[in-house]
């Protein structure tokens, strides 16, 4: 339950770029096991908030508590050592290293006992295997997100937050993603996943978060938010 025990807290986030205020003061929990759902127009400051909170960024002011712990203004290598982990809008892979190289060398930044077979393991799950040994340059964009995943996966994270992985890939994979998130959730990994389908919000997540210029505006149920009209205009661009 986010409201009795999350794992992730967030009070008056700040950060202005320039004029900007990519972050106005953001509010918001994520529950333990929960999976929760992050939407709102471009620009409303939704992967500056994961920068933030995964410490690419440092904020201007506010709290970050993760699992318990003030990680506010941490840096990113240290917030991953803890278990919080992300993608990027544009994948961040070794371009020359194979699939199963790429996941190995994620293991090697954090958590390297049993690397190998959770190699194989997230292989499977992500319905990789049949492209293990090639580069990842040459898989296909689809293909580049679920390794993209993949290394989050072998960082084995408590909190992952997912930035748009099924934006602009074939169905196929979108379900293989799905598949996956429904799975780690089962082994008690929480999300927080920035999402433009509404169709895979309803589909996979628990609650909706609605920003807006920079703050959190709503949250709750999908239905709930999807009747809310005002909600959805924001969310639509006006
Ligand atoms: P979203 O992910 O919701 O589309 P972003 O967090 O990417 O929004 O951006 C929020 C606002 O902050 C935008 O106006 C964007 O142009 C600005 N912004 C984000 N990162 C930077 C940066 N590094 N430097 C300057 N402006 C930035
Ligand atoms: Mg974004």
């Amino acid at each position: 339950d986010a409201a009795v025990d999350p794992i992730l807290v967030v009070r008056g986030l700040h950060k202005h770029f320039g004029g900007i205020k990519a972050a106005d003061g953001v509010d918001l929990e994520v529950g333990r096991c929960e999976i929760a759902g992050l939407i709102g127009p471009n620009g409303s400051g939704k992967s500056t908030l994961f920068s933030l909170v995964s410490g690419t960024v440092a904020p201007d002011k506010g709290e970050v508590r993760f699992d318990g712990r003030d990680i506010a203004g941490q840096n990113a290598y240290k917030v991953a050592r803890l278990g919080l982990a992300r993608t990027f809008q544009i994948p961040a892979l070794f371009d020359n290293m194979t699939v199963t190289e790429n996941l190995l060398a994620a293991a090697a930044e954090g958590h390297w006992p049993g690397a190998h077979e959770r190699a194989a393991e997230t292989l499977a799950l992500l319905k990789l295997e049949h492209v293990a040994d090639n580069r990842a340059s040459d898989l296909s964009g689809g293909q580049q997100k679920l390794l993209e995943f993949g290394r989050v996966i072998m960082r084995q994270a408590s909190l992952i937050l997912l930035d748009e992985v099924t934006a602009g890939v074939h169905p196929n994979i979108r379900k293989i993603i799905l598949e996956a998130i429904a799975k780690l959730r089962e082994r008690g990994v929480s999300f927080l996943i920035i999402e433009h389908d509404m169709e895979m919000v309803r589909s996979v997540c628990d609650r909706i978060i609605v920003m807006d210029s920079g703050r959190v505006v709503t949250s709750g149920p999908f239905e709930e938010i999807v009747r809310n009209s005002e909600v959805m205009k924001t969310y639509l661009g006006r």
